[in-house]
Protein backbone atom coordinates (compact mmCIF):
# COMPACT_ATOMS: atom_id res chain seq x y z
CA UNK A 1 0.00 0.00 0.00
CA UNK A 2 2.51 2.26 0.67
CA UNK A 3 4.65 1.52 -2.56
CA UNK A 4 1.21 2.29 -4.29
CA UNK A 5 0.71 5.83 -2.40
CA UNK A 6 4.56 6.61 -3.29
CA UNK A 7 3.49 6.14 -6.90
CA UNK A 8 1.22 8.01 -6.69
CA UNK A 9 2.37 11.19 -5.02
CA UNK A 10 5.95 11.14 -5.57
CA UNK A 11 6.02 13.26 -9.01
CA UNK A 12 4.31 15.87 -6.52
CA UNK A 13 5.89 15.60 -3.34
CA UNK A 14 9.39 14.13 -4.39
CA UNK A 15 10.39 12.88 -0.70
CA UNK A 16 12.55 9.96 -1.93
CA UNK A 17 15.77 9.98 -3.53
CA UNK A 18 15.86 5.96 -3.89
CA UNK A 19 13.01 3.84 -3.80
CA UNK A 20 13.37 0.16 -2.83
CA UNK A 21 10.82 -1.54 -4.02
CA UNK A 22 12.19 -5.14 -4.00
CA UNK A 23 14.34 -5.13 -0.55
CA UNK A 24 11.03 -3.13 1.01
CA UNK A 25 8.73 -6.41 -0.56
CA UNK A 26 10.94 -8.79 0.61
CA UNK A 27 11.47 -7.84 3.98
CA UNK A 28 7.69 -7.73 4.13
CA UNK A 29 7.63 -10.95 3.27
CA UNK A 30 10.02 -12.26 5.94
CA UNK A 31 7.86 -10.35 8.27
CA UNK A 32 4.49 -12.40 7.30
CA UNK A 33 6.79 -15.47 7.29
CA UNK A 34 7.55 -15.00 11.03
CA UNK A 35 4.18 -14.13 11.97
CA UNK A 36 3.21 -16.82 10.30
CA UNK A 37 5.57 -19.43 12.18
CA UNK A 38 4.70 -17.94 15.32
CA UNK A 39 7.73 -16.53 15.48
CA UNK A 40 9.31 -13.51 17.97
CA UNK A 41 7.88 -10.14 16.43
CA UNK A 42 9.16 -6.78 17.58
CA UNK A 43 7.31 -4.38 18.39
CA UNK A 44 7.25 -2.86 14.71
CA UNK A 45 8.14 -6.34 13.02
CA UNK A 46 6.89 -5.47 9.04
CA UNK A 47 6.06 -1.57 9.48
CA UNK A 48 7.68 0.16 7.03
CA UNK A 49 9.73 3.05 7.41
CA UNK A 50 12.27 5.99 5.22
CA UNK A 51 15.72 6.67 5.90
CA UNK A 52 17.12 10.03 5.43
CA UNK A 53 19.91 9.63 3.05
CA UNK A 54 22.70 10.62 5.10
CA UNK A 55 22.74 7.58 6.76
CA UNK A 56 24.94 4.99 5.02
CA UNK A 57 22.56 1.58 3.89
CA UNK A 58 24.45 -1.51 2.45
CA UNK A 59 23.88 -1.92 -1.15
CA UNK A 60 21.45 1.13 -1.28
CA UNK A 61 22.69 4.54 -2.67
CA UNK A 62 23.23 6.70 -0.12
CA UNK A 63 24.06 10.59 -1.48
CA UNK A 64 23.49 12.89 1.88
CA UNK A 65 21.48 14.90 -1.85
CA UNK A 66 25.18 15.63 -2.66
CA UNK A 67 26.42 15.23 -6.02
CA UNK A 68 29.97 14.66 -4.59
CA UNK A 69 28.27 11.07 -3.14
CA UNK A 70 26.62 9.84 -6.74
CA UNK A 71 26.76 6.28 -7.09
CA UNK A 72 28.21 5.57 -4.23
CA UNK A 73 27.10 2.72 -2.74
CA UNK A 74 27.81 2.09 1.42
CA UNK A 75 29.54 -1.73 1.76
CA UNK A 76 28.02 -1.56 5.87
CA UNK A 77 25.16 -0.25 7.14
CA UNK A 78 24.43 2.57 10.15
CA UNK A 79 23.74 1.67 13.60
CA UNK A 80 20.62 2.78 13.34
CA UNK A 81 20.12 1.47 9.82
CA UNK A 82 21.23 -2.44 10.77
CA UNK A 83 18.90 -1.97 14.00
CA UNK A 84 15.81 -1.42 11.85
CA UNK A 85 16.75 -4.49 9.57
CA UNK A 86 17.28 -6.37 12.98
CA UNK A 87 13.77 -5.03 14.11
CA UNK A 88 11.92 -6.46 10.77
CA UNK A 89 10.96 -3.11 9.44
CA UNK A 90 11.31 -2.88 5.58
CA UNK A 91 13.06 -0.46 4.41
CA UNK A 92 10.95 1.34 1.69
CA UNK A 93 14.01 3.90 0.32
CA UNK A 94 16.05 6.77 0.97
CA UNK A 95 14.92 10.32 1.63
CA UNK A 96 15.61 13.90 0.27
CA UNK A 97 17.46 16.41 2.49
CA UNK A 98 19.57 19.32 2.06
CA UNK A 99 23.14 18.65 0.83
CA UNK A 100 25.09 17.08 4.06
CA UNK A 101 22.24 18.23 5.83
CA UNK A 102 22.83 21.94 5.60
CA UNK A 103 19.25 23.85 5.58
CA UNK A 104 15.83 24.30 6.43
CA UNK A 105 14.08 24.01 3.14
CA UNK A 106 15.22 20.90 1.52
CA UNK A 107 15.68 22.96 -1.39
CA UNK A 108 19.78 22.36 -1.06
CA UNK A 109 18.99 19.00 -2.19
CA UNK A 110 21.53 18.33 -5.35
CA UNK A 111 18.58 16.51 -6.61
CA UNK A 112 15.85 19.26 -6.63
CA UNK A 113 13.51 20.15 -3.70
CA UNK A 114 10.97 18.19 -1.92
CA UNK A 115 7.48 19.52 -2.10
CA UNK A 116 5.07 19.93 1.44
CA UNK A 117 2.12 17.70 1.28
CA UNK A 118 0.28 20.33 2.73
CA UNK A 119 0.63 23.30 -0.28
CA UNK A 120 3.13 21.48 -2.89
CA UNK A 121 4.14 25.38 -3.35
CA UNK A 122 5.70 25.17 -0.02
CA UNK A 123 8.85 24.18 2.30
CA UNK A 124 8.69 20.77 4.12
CA UNK A 125 11.31 22.30 6.22
CA UNK A 126 14.97 21.11 6.51
CA UNK A 127 17.26 19.56 6.37
CA UNK A 128 15.29 16.42 6.56
CA UNK A 129 12.28 17.38 4.71
CA UNK A 130 12.33 14.42 2.77
CA UNK A 131 11.68 11.97 6.16
CA UNK A 132 8.91 14.57 7.24
CA UNK A 133 6.82 14.92 4.09
CA UNK A 134 6.96 11.09 3.25
CA UNK A 135 5.40 11.04 6.85
CA UNK A 136 2.70 13.86 6.25
CA UNK A 137 1.79 12.06 2.49
CA UNK A 138 1.53 9.03 4.23
CA UNK A 139 4.27 7.43 1.94
CA UNK A 140 5.53 5.84 4.51
CA UNK A 141 4.20 5.40 8.38
CA UNK A 142 7.52 6.01 9.80
CA UNK A 143 11.23 7.93 9.36
CA UNK A 144 14.55 8.10 10.67
CA UNK A 145 15.63 11.96 10.80
CA UNK A 146 18.85 13.29 11.93
CA UNK A 147 18.99 16.61 13.81
CA UNK A 148 21.88 18.86 14.30
CA UNK A 149 20.69 22.30 14.85
CA UNK A 150 16.51 21.34 14.29
CA UNK A 151 16.81 19.19 11.01
CA UNK A 152 14.16 16.83 12.35
CA UNK A 153 11.90 19.22 14.69
CA UNK A 154 11.82 22.12 12.31
CA UNK A 155 10.37 19.43 9.41
CA UNK A 156 7.99 18.14 11.80
CA UNK A 157 6.64 21.39 12.83
CA UNK A 158 6.07 22.78 9.14
CA UNK A 159 3.94 19.57 7.98
CA UNK A 160 2.06 18.67 11.21
CA UNK A 161 3.97 15.51 12.05
CA UNK A 162 6.11 14.69 15.25
CA UNK A 163 9.97 14.48 15.34
CA UNK A 164 12.19 13.84 18.05
CA UNK A 165 15.85 14.73 18.58
CA UNK A 166 16.98 12.03 21.43
CA UNK A 167 20.16 12.89 24.05
CA UNK A 168 23.00 13.36 22.60
CA UNK A 169 24.59 9.84 22.50
CA UNK A 170 21.62 7.84 23.35
CA UNK A 171 21.31 7.05 19.58
CA UNK A 172 24.17 5.69 18.07
CA UNK A 173 25.97 8.21 15.31
CA UNK A 174 27.87 4.90 12.92
CA UNK A 175 27.54 5.51 9.73
CA UNK A 176 25.73 8.78 10.28
CA UNK A 177 27.55 11.10 7.71
CA UNK A 178 28.87 13.61 9.93
CA UNK A 179 27.82 17.41 9.63
CA UNK A 180 28.93 18.12 12.75
CA UNK A 181 30.02 14.94 15.13
CA UNK A 182 29.42 16.97 18.29
CA UNK A 183 25.93 18.03 17.22
CA UNK A 184 24.33 15.56 14.81
CA UNK A 185 21.64 13.01 16.72
CA UNK A 186 19.32 10.77 14.84
CA UNK A 187 15.85 10.11 15.71
CA UNK A 188 12.14 9.40 14.92
CA UNK A 189 9.72 11.13 12.63
CA UNK A 190 6.28 9.55 12.97
CA UNK A 191 2.70 11.02 13.21
CA UNK A 192 1.54 9.91 16.83
CA UNK A 193 4.10 10.68 19.93
CA UNK A 194 3.11 6.24 20.65
CA UNK A 195 4.94 5.75 17.17
CA UNK A 196 8.06 7.59 17.78
CA UNK A 197 8.52 6.11 21.07
CA UNK A 198 8.28 2.72 20.10
CA UNK A 199 10.84 3.72 16.88
CA UNK A 200 13.16 4.98 19.16
CA UNK A 201 13.04 2.14 22.08
CA UNK A 202 13.88 0.28 18.28
CA UNK A 203 16.73 2.89 17.17
CA UNK A 204 18.16 3.29 20.83
CA UNK A 205 21.27 2.07 22.82
CA UNK A 206 24.80 2.12 23.43
CA UNK A 207 27.31 0.72 20.44
CA UNK A 208 30.55 0.18 20.90
CA UNK A 209 31.00 1.75 17.20
CA UNK A 210 30.32 5.15 18.33
CA UNK A 211 32.97 6.76 20.72
CA UNK A 212 30.35 9.37 22.21
CA UNK A 213 27.60 6.82 22.68
CA UNK A 214 26.49 6.91 26.72
CA UNK A 215 26.48 3.32 27.99
CA UNK A 216 22.80 3.08 29.37
CA UNK A 217 19.89 1.16 28.97
CA UNK A 218 17.23 2.28 26.60
CA UNK A 219 14.46 4.34 28.06
CA UNK A 220 10.68 3.32 28.60
CA UNK A 221 9.20 5.36 26.20
CA UNK A 222 6.67 3.63 25.20
CA UNK A 223 5.12 3.73 28.58
CA UNK A 224 5.94 6.96 29.37
CA UNK A 225 3.93 8.05 25.64
CA UNK A 226 0.92 5.51 27.21
CA UNK A 227 0.97 7.37 30.63
CA UNK A 228 1.17 10.74 29.33
CA UNK A 229 -1.97 9.77 26.70
CA UNK A 230 -3.78 9.08 29.85
CA UNK A 231 -3.57 13.20 30.50
CA UNK A 232 -2.97 13.63 34.22
CA UNK A 233 -0.04 16.30 34.16
CA UNK A 234 -0.72 16.56 38.06
CA UNK A 235 3.10 17.87 39.60
CA UNK A 236 4.83 18.57 36.14
CA UNK A 237 6.32 22.15 36.05
CA UNK A 238 5.99 23.54 32.03
CA UNK A 239 8.78 26.00 31.99
CA UNK A 240 8.02 28.78 28.89
CA UNK A 241 11.28 29.96 27.79
CA UNK A 242 11.17 33.88 27.84
CA UNK A 243 14.19 33.72 25.01
CA UNK A 244 12.31 31.58 22.19
CA UNK A 245 8.98 33.33 21.78
CA UNK A 246 7.42 36.81 21.06
CA UNK A 247 8.93 38.80 18.61
CA UNK A 248 9.60 37.19 15.51
CA UNK A 249 7.49 34.84 15.55
CA UNK A 250 4.08 34.33 13.63
CA UNK A 251 1.18 35.18 15.48
CA UNK A 252 -0.72 32.18 14.19
CA UNK A 253 1.99 30.23 15.33
CA UNK A 254 2.32 31.85 18.89
CA UNK A 255 -1.51 31.53 19.23
CA UNK A 256 -1.39 27.57 19.00
CA UNK A 257 1.56 27.79 21.39
CA UNK A 258 -0.33 29.30 24.08
CA UNK A 259 -3.15 26.93 23.28
CA UNK A 260 -1.01 23.62 23.84
CA UNK A 261 0.18 25.51 27.23
CA UNK A 262 -3.74 25.82 28.06
CA UNK A 263 -4.40 22.20 27.55
CA UNK A 264 -1.14 21.05 29.37
CA UNK A 265 -2.51 23.27 31.94
CA UNK A 266 -5.92 22.15 32.21
CA UNK A 267 -4.48 18.60 32.52
CA UNK A 268 -2.86 19.67 35.85
CA UNK A 269 0.50 20.83 35.12
CA UNK A 270 2.48 23.83 36.27
CA UNK A 271 3.35 26.80 34.05
CA UNK A 272 7.05 28.66 35.23
CA UNK A 273 8.48 31.27 33.29
CA UNK A 274 11.86 30.70 32.63
CA UNK A 275 14.81 33.20 31.02
CA UNK A 276 17.88 31.59 29.73
CA UNK A 277 19.79 34.97 28.53
CA UNK A 278 22.35 33.09 26.71
CA UNK A 279 19.77 31.51 23.94
CA UNK A 280 20.12 34.56 22.15
CA UNK A 281 23.25 34.01 20.83
CA UNK A 282 23.09 30.45 20.02
CA UNK A 283 22.29 30.79 16.56
CA UNK A 284 25.83 32.80 16.38
CA UNK A 285 27.48 30.06 18.26
CA UNK A 286 26.22 27.43 16.10
CA UNK A 287 27.27 29.14 13.25
CA UNK A 288 31.26 28.92 14.39
CA UNK A 289 31.02 25.80 16.00
CA UNK A 290 28.70 23.66 12.59
CA UNK A 291 30.81 25.15 9.89
CA UNK A 292 34.14 24.48 11.97
CA UNK A 293 32.96 20.75 11.90
CA UNK A 294 31.36 20.49 8.95
CA UNK A 295 34.97 21.79 7.26
CA UNK A 296 36.55 19.09 8.44
CA UNK A 297 34.48 16.34 7.87
CA UNK A 298 34.05 17.25 4.76
CA UNK A 299 37.49 17.14 3.84
CA UNK A 300 37.00 13.17 2.74
CA UNK A 301 35.46 14.11 -0.03
CA UNK A 302 38.34 14.69 -2.16
CA UNK A 303 37.91 12.35 -5.03
CA UNK A 304 39.90 9.33 -4.12
CA UNK A 305 37.70 7.58 -2.04
CA UNK A 306 34.38 8.55 -2.62
CA UNK A 307 31.50 8.95 -5.45
CA UNK A 308 31.98 11.36 -7.68
CA UNK A 309 35.78 11.82 -9.17
CA UNK A 310 36.00 15.04 -12.08
CA UNK A 311 39.04 15.67 -14.03
CA UNK A 312 39.70 19.62 -14.72
CA UNK A 313 39.35 20.52 -18.16
CA UNK A 314 42.89 21.41 -19.97
CA UNK A 315 45.33 20.11 -17.71
CA UNK A 316 47.18 17.48 -19.52
CA UNK A 317 48.60 15.39 -16.65
CA UNK A 318 46.59 16.97 -13.39
CA UNK A 319 48.17 16.25 -10.03
CA UNK A 320 45.55 15.20 -7.00
CA UNK A 321 45.23 18.51 -5.77
CA UNK A 322 44.05 19.73 -9.76
CA UNK A 323 41.61 16.63 -9.20
CA UNK A 324 40.29 17.38 -5.99
CA UNK A 325 39.49 21.09 -6.72
CA UNK A 326 37.85 19.82 -9.88
CA UNK A 327 35.95 17.55 -8.47
CA UNK A 328 34.87 19.24 -5.12
CA UNK A 329 34.10 22.39 -7.08
CA UNK A 330 31.92 20.54 -9.26
CA UNK A 331 30.22 18.19 -6.69
CA UNK A 332 29.48 20.50 -3.74
CA UNK A 333 26.71 22.79 -3.72
CA UNK A 334 27.00 26.71 -2.65
CA UNK A 335 25.09 26.20 0.96
CA UNK A 336 28.16 23.44 1.20
CA UNK A 337 31.09 25.51 -0.45
CA UNK A 338 29.76 28.84 2.02
CA UNK A 339 30.07 26.82 5.37
CA UNK A 340 33.44 25.57 4.61
CA UNK A 341 34.62 28.61 3.82
CA UNK A 342 33.26 29.91 6.95
CA UNK A 343 34.27 27.00 8.57
CA UNK A 344 38.13 26.59 7.58
CA UNK A 345 38.09 30.83 8.57
CA UNK A 346 36.60 30.18 12.12
CA UNK A 347 39.95 27.50 12.39
CA UNK A 348 42.66 29.50 11.19
CA UNK A 349 45.55 30.35 12.71
CA UNK A 350 45.27 33.77 14.56
CA UNK A 351 41.24 33.53 14.85
CA UNK A 352 40.61 30.11 16.29
CA UNK A 353 40.53 32.05 19.68
CA UNK A 354 38.63 34.58 18.89
CA UNK A 355 35.64 32.66 16.87
CA UNK A 356 35.52 29.03 17.30
CA UNK A 357 37.17 29.04 20.89
CA UNK A 358 34.97 31.66 21.81
CA UNK A 359 32.01 30.12 20.81
CA UNK A 360 32.99 26.99 22.81
CA UNK A 361 32.79 28.91 25.99
CA UNK A 362 29.40 30.81 24.92
CA UNK A 363 27.82 26.94 24.65
CA UNK A 364 29.01 25.84 27.75
CA UNK A 365 27.02 28.92 28.83
CA UNK A 366 23.96 27.85 27.12
CA UNK A 367 23.96 24.38 28.58
CA UNK A 368 24.65 26.17 32.35
CA UNK A 369 21.38 28.23 31.14
CA UNK A 370 19.47 24.63 30.81
CA UNK A 371 21.03 23.63 33.91
CA UNK A 372 19.51 26.24 35.55
CA UNK A 373 15.99 26.30 33.64
CA UNK A 374 16.04 22.71 34.50
CA UNK A 375 15.66 23.77 38.52
CA UNK A 376 12.78 25.78 37.79
CA UNK A 377 10.64 23.22 35.24
CA UNK A 378 10.45 19.49 34.12
CA UNK A 379 10.43 20.45 30.56
CA UNK A 380 10.70 23.83 28.61
CA UNK A 381 8.54 24.69 25.70
CA UNK A 382 8.86 26.58 22.55
CA UNK A 383 7.12 27.08 19.18
CA UNK A 384 9.40 25.03 17.43
CA UNK A 385 9.59 27.30 14.53
CA UNK A 386 8.98 30.84 14.13
CA UNK A 387 6.88 30.40 11.38
CA UNK A 388 4.60 27.93 9.32
CA UNK A 389 5.96 26.39 6.07
CA UNK A 390 6.94 29.67 3.80
CA UNK A 391 7.08 29.60 -0.06
CA UNK A 392 9.55 27.54 -1.81
CA UNK A 393 12.32 29.83 -3.17
CA UNK A 394 11.11 32.62 -0.94
CA UNK A 395 14.45 32.50 1.21
CA UNK A 396 16.73 31.08 -0.78
CA UNK A 397 19.02 33.96 -1.67
CA UNK A 398 18.96 34.95 1.46
CA UNK A 399 20.99 32.48 4.51
CA UNK A 400 20.74 34.44 7.25
CA UNK A 401 16.35 34.70 7.08
CA UNK A 402 17.24 30.76 6.11
CA UNK A 403 19.44 30.38 9.32
CA UNK A 404 16.83 32.19 11.50
CA UNK A 405 14.14 28.86 11.23
CA UNK A 406 16.26 27.27 13.32
CA UNK A 407 16.67 29.91 16.24
CA UNK A 408 14.65 28.19 18.69
CA UNK A 409 15.73 24.06 17.76
CA UNK A 410 19.64 24.90 18.05
CA UNK A 411 20.15 25.49 21.79
CA UNK A 412 18.89 21.96 22.61
CA UNK A 413 22.03 20.62 19.97
CA UNK A 414 24.20 22.77 21.39
CA UNK A 415 23.77 21.36 25.13
CA UNK A 416 23.00 17.87 24.05
CA UNK A 417 19.32 17.79 25.70
CA UNK A 418 16.95 16.00 23.79
CA UNK A 419 13.49 17.87 22.17
CA UNK A 420 10.25 17.09 20.23
CA UNK A 421 7.94 18.87 18.31
CA UNK A 422 4.55 17.54 18.48
CA UNK A 423 1.59 19.31 15.60
CA UNK A 424 -0.25 22.12 17.79
CA UNK A 425 -2.75 22.56 15.54
CA UNK A 426 -3.01 25.07 12.00
CA UNK A 427 -2.45 28.24 12.06
CA UNK A 428 -5.20 31.10 11.58
CA UNK A 429 -3.39 33.30 8.95
CA UNK A 430 -2.67 30.49 6.75
CA UNK A 431 -4.50 27.36 7.54
CA UNK A 432 -0.81 25.53 7.73
CA UNK A 433 0.22 23.55 10.92
CA UNK A 434 2.47 25.01 13.86
CA UNK A 435 4.60 23.07 16.45
CA UNK A 436 5.10 22.90 19.96
CA UNK A 437 8.48 22.20 21.16
CA UNK A 438 8.96 20.51 24.29
CA UNK A 439 12.79 20.26 25.73
CA UNK A 440 13.83 17.62 29.02
CA UNK A 441 17.16 17.33 30.44
CA UNK A 442 19.97 15.42 29.32
CA UNK A 443 18.57 11.38 29.60
CA UNK A 444 15.09 12.57 30.50
CA UNK A 445 13.71 11.77 27.20
CA UNK A 446 10.93 10.03 28.74
CA UNK A 447 9.53 13.38 29.45
CA UNK A 448 9.06 14.22 26.24
CA UNK A 449 6.67 11.19 25.28
CA UNK A 450 4.56 11.80 28.73
CA UNK A 451 3.82 15.66 27.91
CA UNK A 452 3.72 15.08 23.91
CA UNK A 453 1.31 12.46 24.31
CA UNK A 454 -0.37 14.56 26.62
CA UNK A 455 -1.52 16.93 23.95
CA UNK A 456 -2.51 14.44 21.14
N1 LIG B 1 18.96 24.06 9.42
C1 LIG B 1 20.11 23.85 10.22
C2 LIG B 1 21.36 24.02 9.41
O1 LIG B 1 21.24 24.39 8.29
C3 LIG B 1 20.03 22.51 10.88
C4 LIG B 1 20.56 21.40 10.07
C5 LIG B 1 20.40 20.06 10.71
O2 LIG B 1 19.84 19.91 11.79
N2 LIG B 1 20.95 19.08 10.05
O3 LIG B 1 22.44 23.80 9.85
Amino acid sequence: AHLDRIAAVEADVHAFLHVDADGALAEAAASDARRAAGAPLSSLDGVPIAVKDVLATAGLPTTCGSKILEGWVPPYDATVVRKLREAGLPILGKTNMDEFAMGSSTEHSAYGATHNPWDLDRIPGGSGGGSAAAVAAFEAPLAIGTDTGGSIRQPGAVTGTVGVKPTYGSVSRYGLVALANSLDQAGPVTRTVLDSALLHEVIGGHDELDSTSIDRPVGAYVEAARQGAAGDMTGVRIGVVTELGGEGYQPGVLARFQESVDLLVKAGAEVVEVSCPTFVHALATYYLILPAEASSNLAKFDAMRYGLRVLPEGIESPSAEDVMRATRDAGFGDEVKRRIILGTYALSSGYYDAYYGQAQKVRTLISRDFDAAFEKADVLVSPTAPTTAFKLGEKLDDPIAMYLNDLATIPANLAGVPGISVPSGLADEDGLPAGFQILAPALADERLYRVGAALE
